[in-house]
């Protein structure tokens, strides 16, 4: 029954959250069909208007890529070794990050950490977390990732030195839609809450301005041979 109320209350998430992403797809599509019929009639040079059908285009997918791991139908819970998790985030991130010269410090645990969970959902919030840690930062700055552990959970740290958030903005973290990026979606820390929440877990943000941001995720350890 708890799963079933889960599975529902996230069915009625999703019907929210379509009307808003539904609106925040329908612009830049609007767009892309305008040009193209402009293109189509002649009225406009081809090769003037690529660069703005790659960015309506970059925007759509940017919106797909933030509600990746939720959309997913059903949630695999599996034990995971969530130094395995981070790895391969750290590892993705660290090869797209080439434009800014950050370090990702990524500072793995001494013993195994295990914790119930869907592998690519959490891999999302990673995802999110880390991103917003790197487009928080200035060039050459340093974000350091870690794991703190007591007996029964785990707290994963992202910590930045970037911009930080304003006192007044930060009751509206993680709603949806809510963003200060010029390109941002709103969505990638409204997908993470829920995602952990779903995880019987919390996130927490303690950030001050012009000196940077840490998140803490906080999920239950799983004990293997119990
Ligand atoms: P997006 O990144 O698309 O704006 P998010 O849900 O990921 O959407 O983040 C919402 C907002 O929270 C951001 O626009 C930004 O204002 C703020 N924010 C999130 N993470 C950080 C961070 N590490 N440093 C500073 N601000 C942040
Ligand atoms: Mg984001």
């Amino acid at each position: 029954t708890e799963k079933l109320l889960r599975q529902s209350e996230k069915l009625a998430l999703i019907g929210e959250l379509s009307a808003g992403v539904v609106h925040e797809i329908k612009n830049p599509l609007t767009s892309i069909k305008g040009f193209l019929q402009l293109m189509q009639a002649g009225t406009i040079e081809t090769k003037d208007y690529i660069a703005i059908l790659n960015s309506e285009i970059d925007r759509i997918e940017q919106i797909a890529n933030d509600l990746l791991g939720f959309a997913k139908p059903k949630e695999e819970m599996h034990p995971l070794d969530i130094a395995k998790v981070i790895d391969e985030v750290v590892f993705l991130l660290n090869a797209q990050i080439k434009k800014k010269d950050i370090i990702i410090d990524w500072q793995p645990p001494i013993s195994d950490v295990y914790v119930l969970g869907d592998k690519s959902q959490l891999k999302q919030v990673m995802i999110n977390l880390i991103k917003n840690g790197i487009e928080a930062s200035d060039n050459a700055d340093r974000i350091e990732v870690f794991l703190q552990t007591n007996e029964a959970y785990v707290f994963i740290k992202v910590k930045d030195y970037g911009c930080g958030i304003p006192q007044e903005y930060l009751n509206k973290i993680g709603e949806s839609f809510f963003t200060t990026k010029k390109k941002g979606t709103g969505l990638g820390l409204m997908v993470s809450h829920k995602i952990i929440n779903n995880h019987k877990g919390k996130i927490a943000i303690e950030s001050e301005e012009n000196k940077g941001t840490t998140f803490t995720i906080q999920l239950p350890i799983y004990k293997l041979d119990s």
